[in-house]
């Protein structure tokens, strides 16, 4: 290159000290801004104030068009002066730690997500790796894991819509929401060097530059598609294939960090084209309530007519406003839904607290995705308007649970959710096509454990004849002695499985352990928590993570108090589908294996919403007994039972005294139809 003339130079020299000037002015900026932060904080004044970001955008727009400078680009500076503004008011006000490195999951390098992560960091002034992944499920994987602390997922395109997969990876991981950051996605056609179009013998580049490029790249005469994993290695091989003919798609970074130029900016099928990234941490953080924040959750509505609209009731009532509504099939359950929500809101606001017990209460199930800074809201934002905020990256360990602890009130005691305070209707389970609760009555009858193929087939058949709706039978045993049989397993279950589709039966069956909850859920239609498990409370907060009906056996020493306080343990993380079941306890009578407390059925009824249901055979350990109690049961207003039968009682492997045989629990239900309910 020949040395610039004395002319060229000094022009250039004036434009170096106009960006001298232009970096002093900014960093001018953020020292009055760092003034009124501590003005802010002193009178604890809102950090956001709207009306004043937008008479500043109206403004500087306004001496662009004076001055001549291009309107857009002063306004898309400003955004982006603004946000970090806010940004560096959230962080100092919160404390934020910045010397901390953090690795951030993205699929695919340099990919739109990769762009969006290492803007989410440098908005915050937070050193970051960027660790990229073939999958969106390996990013969620990797933080997991603990490989990575953050990842970042699209949720949703201006053009393309919502990105399904990060939804259901949202309902199947634990994982929370932590921070959103959008970007406009300019796609843009990168090469080695300036080439007519119709010169291009190549396009190389991801599923979505290709998708979302579609129109531009058929205009393209000569040019194949070849699609890679992603953008980085599309813009590798074209670097290092040195053809001019051969191209990629990516955003302006990336090919500048591959040596590219850009040839074709705007290539895009929608001129307008942002998406919106979640940042997902493996816990939920505690956002600043003086910030602007956003809450997402899970809600599957329950099987009342207007349940959705109730819901969102609730939320319009406490002033929360939504700001997206989405709806995703829910698995299993062909033409039901789940509605992914967002709303302005922040679960450390008492407000925002009581709105999602409300909630909850309208709901089967309720998962809190997290509360995070907002940067787009729904009152004061355009797509693209991105004001980052930093969510309180230091320790985000620290904070455990999505809602905070609330003080009962006096008249709920330890289960405000589970009280008829939360609910004065009946809840009423839907399981498989049976309803449980509310009116109805229901029979779950089976072996107390399953030991082989022919004895729970056999036994399905008996019981499914005799008008039982539910099968039961227990493939993981809490057994008193550690050399009594223990229940046949994983194996047991599969058995189990396959007797109630044969039979065209819900099943139900005991889950023991934490590890064991995920697999079965997938595999049962009840969960069963064992007496000895009432107040297993890692047990009872992970079902609280499930969309499946649990059935709560009462403790055998336990009070009705503490029955319920273990109850709404699985309610407050968001799984309304508990049953109880009275299944005896323990008093100073030995004629009979427990003392059933029929009292406890009239107590629970007017006591909670949730169904009620009587084990007359561990709550006796005596055949003879089963059937009276069970019909005194129904009598007092239980909503079902759960009664063990074997094909061979007394060579049973478990609880041979109480199972009953065929013939009888026929009897038994023959004589139930003569017990009026309570009415
Ligand atoms: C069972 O239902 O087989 C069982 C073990 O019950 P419980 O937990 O009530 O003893
Ligand atoms: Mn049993």
């Amino acid at each position: 290159m020949p040395e610039p003339d004395g002319e060229l130079l000094a022009l250039r020299n004036r434009v170096s000290d106009l960006d001298q000037r232009i970096v002093q002015l900014i960093a001018e900026r953020f020292r009055v801004v760092a003034d009124v932060a501590r003005e802010k904080a002193a009178s604890d004044t809102a950090i956001r104030d709207s009306d004043r970001e937008r008479q500043i955008l109206a403004a500087v727009e306004h001496i662009a068009r004076t001055e001549g400078a291009p309107v857009n680009l002063v306004r898309r500076i400003y955004r982006d002066l603004l946000a970090e503004s806010v940004s560096r008011q959230v962080s100092s006000r919160s404390g934020v730690q910045r010397e901390v490195t953090l690795r951030v999951a993205v699929r695919g390098e340099h990919s739109f997500g990769y762009l969006a992560a290492q803007k989410y960091l440098s908005a915050r002034d937070v050193a970051g790796d960027l660790i990229v992944t073939r999958t969106y499920q390996a990013a969620v994987d990797a933080l997991k894991d603990g490989d990575v602390d953050l990842a970042v997922l699209p949720i949703e395109n201006t053009a393309a819509g919502s990105v399904d997969e990060t939804y259901d990876l949202l309902r199947e991981h634990e994982v929370s929401i932590v921070g959103e950051e959008t970007s406009s996605v300019d796609y843009c056609l990168c090469g080695v060097s300036e080439i007519p179009l119709g010169a291009i013998s190549q396009v190389l580049a991801a599923g979505d530059g290709l998708e979302q490029c579609s129109r531009f790249v058929e205009t393209l005469p000569n040019a194949s598609q070849i699609l890679h994993f992603d953008t980085g290695a599309a813009m590798r091989l074209v670097h290092t294939a040195g053809d001019p003919t051969r191209v990629a798609i990516g955003a302006p970074e990336a090919a500048a960090a591959h040596g590219l130029v850009v040839l074709r900016r705007g290539i895009a099928n929608h001129a307008e084209n942002y998406t919106r990234f979640v940042v997902l941490a493996r816990h939920p953080v505690a956002v600043e309530l003086s910030a602007p924040c956003k809450t997402s959750l899970i809600l599957i509505t329950r099987h009342e007519h207007g349940a959705l609209m109730r819901s969102l009731g609730v939320l319009a009532a406490s002033g929360h406003s939504m700001t997206k509504l989405e709806s995703r099939p829910r698995p299993g359950r062909p033409f039901e839904y789940m509605f992914f929500i967002d709303f302005e809101g922040n679960t450390a606001d008492p407000r925002t607290a009581d709105a999602l017990d409300d909630l909850r209460s309208t709901a089967l199930h309720l998962k809190v995705l997290g509360s995070y800074p907002a940067t787009t809201t729904k009152s004061d934002a355009q797509p693209g308007d991105a004001t980052p905020l930093v969510p309180p990256l230091a320790d985000a360990d620290a904070v455990e649970s999505v809602v905070p602890p609330r003080l009962p009130t006096k008249a709920s005691k330890n289960y405000r959710l589970a009280g008829r305070g939360a609910r004065s209707d009946d809840t009423v389970i839907p399981v498989g096509n049976l309803l449980i609760g509310g009116g109805g009555f229901l029979v779950m009858a089976g072996p107390c454990s399953v030991e082989s193929a022919d004895q729970i087939n056999a036994t399905a058949r008996a019981v499914r004849e005799a008008g039982a709706q539910i099968l039961r039978g227990g493939v993981f045993k809490p057994r008193t002695s550690p050399y009594a049989f223990q229940g046949l397993g994983w194996d047991g279950l599969e058995l189990l499985a396959a007797a109630g589709r044969a039979t065209g039966m819900p099943i139900i069956s005991e889950v023991m352990a934490v590890d064991q909850v995920r697999r079965m859920a997938e595999m049962v239609d009840v969960l069963q928590v064992g007496t000895r498990n009432m107040q297993n409370f890692d047990l009872l907060r992970e079902l609280g993570k499930v969309d499946r009906p649990i059935l709560l056996k009462r403790g055998l020493s336990s009070t009705i108090d503490e029955w319920l306080g273990a109850a709404e343990y699985i309610l407050a993380i968001g799984n309304q589908q508990v049953m109880l079941c009275e299944r005896g306890i323990r008093t100073f009578e030995t004629s009979t294996r427990n003392t059933l407390d029929l009292c406890a059925i009239p107590v629970l009824r007017e006591l909670t919403h949730l169904p009620v249901i009587v084990d007359p055979s561990h709550g006796t350990g005596h055949r003879a007994y089963v059937a009276p109690m069970a019909k005194a049961a129904r009598a007092a207003g239980a909503h079902g039972l759960l009664i063990e039968v074997h094909p061979d009682p007394d060579r049973a492997l478990s609880d041979a005294e109480q199972s009953l045989s065929f013939p009888e629990f026929l009897a038994l239900m023959r004589s139930l139809q003569t017990v009026a309910p309570a009415s």
